[in-house]
């Protein structure tokens, strides 16, 4: 399930083989990219040497099988046309694109390349993010085409997230999903406090599922195997559910008032 490639040499990357990962070989192609972003973005592309084409190889691999998370480097951030952070191949919309699935992003970030892509392409669109990273709920629903937002309140933790990922989580078919482990507790922006109950939840939800999940925000390398060790477990069937942390009240009467104002009816 856990995929990485073999000429990716930072810490995630290695976390993961260490884990077991599969070690993708070989590249891509660059026409596989144009399913997603355009000939202007290529040409960035091609600036970043091989590593777009080993990414593709990755996310090329993940579609061989039924449930896979992978590690490329990040994805979110690359538009149709823009390639920002780093992010030089959108392998979650590219999955999206193939298979017809649905798109959740869960990161303290909002996908703004992803978001790009959506408004081109209008695959389902559900997003969960730092309500201080993107923009507000109305604009989304308004621009978006049926895009669910739900933007996080500084504080939101284990309860918060799962109350939102559990209504998200209802929509149909495969999903291609972003995941940040930046919505951690001991990530060290310290926005947010979900942790292995959130990652445990969420893997026992998507068992038994289609889904591909890219890792975005790594966070810390203790944070990067503990969130992933408690999502494995839980899609494994593992171990005992861990309890949930604590979080502020507040933040989750917000989360709620935002969850039931998206999916009243
Ligand atoms: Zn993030």
């Amino acid at each position: 399930m856990l995929l990485t490639h073999v000429k990716f040499d930072e810490w995630p990357a290695k976390a993961l083989r260490e884990m077991g990962a599969e070690a993708v070989e070989g590249v891509g192609a660059w026409e596989d990219l144009l399913l997603v972003h355009s000939e202007i973005f290529l040409r960035a592309a091609k600036r970043a040497g091989e590593r777009p084409l080993l990414a593709v190889a990755v996310a090329n691999a993940a579609l061989g099988k039924r449930q896979a998370v992978f590690y490329i480097g990040g994805t979110m951030m690359a538009g149709p046309h823009a390639a920002r952070g780093g992010h030089f191949f959108n392998a979650v919309v590219y999955i999206a694109r193939k298979l017809g699935a649905a798109v959740v992003s869960i990161d303290g970030h909002f996908p703004r390349g992803t978001w790009e892509a959506h408004m081109e392409y209008k695959f389902p669109l559900y997003l969960i993010y730092g309500g201080a990273d993107g923009p507000p709920q109305r604009y989304i629903h308004r621009r978006g085409h049926k895009a669910v937002a739900i933007p996080m309140p500084p504080g939101a933790g284990d309860r918060s997230f799962w109350l939102a990922i559990s209504h998200v989580l209802k929509a149909e078919g495969p999903l291609a999903i972003h995941l940040g482990f930046d919505i951690h507790r001991e990530d060290p922006t310290g926005h947010f406090f979900a942790g292995e109950y959130l990652f445990y939840k969420l893997g026992e939800a998507l068992r038994g599922r289609q889904f591909y999940i890219s890792i975005e925000c790594t966070s810390t390398p203790k944070v990067f195997a503990s969130a992933l060790g408690s999502l494995l477990a839980g899609v494994a069937g593992r171990g005992a559910e861990p309890a949930p942390g604590e979080e502020s009240e507040e933040a989750l009467r917000e989360v709620r008032r935002v969850v039931s104002s998206v999916f009243k009816k």
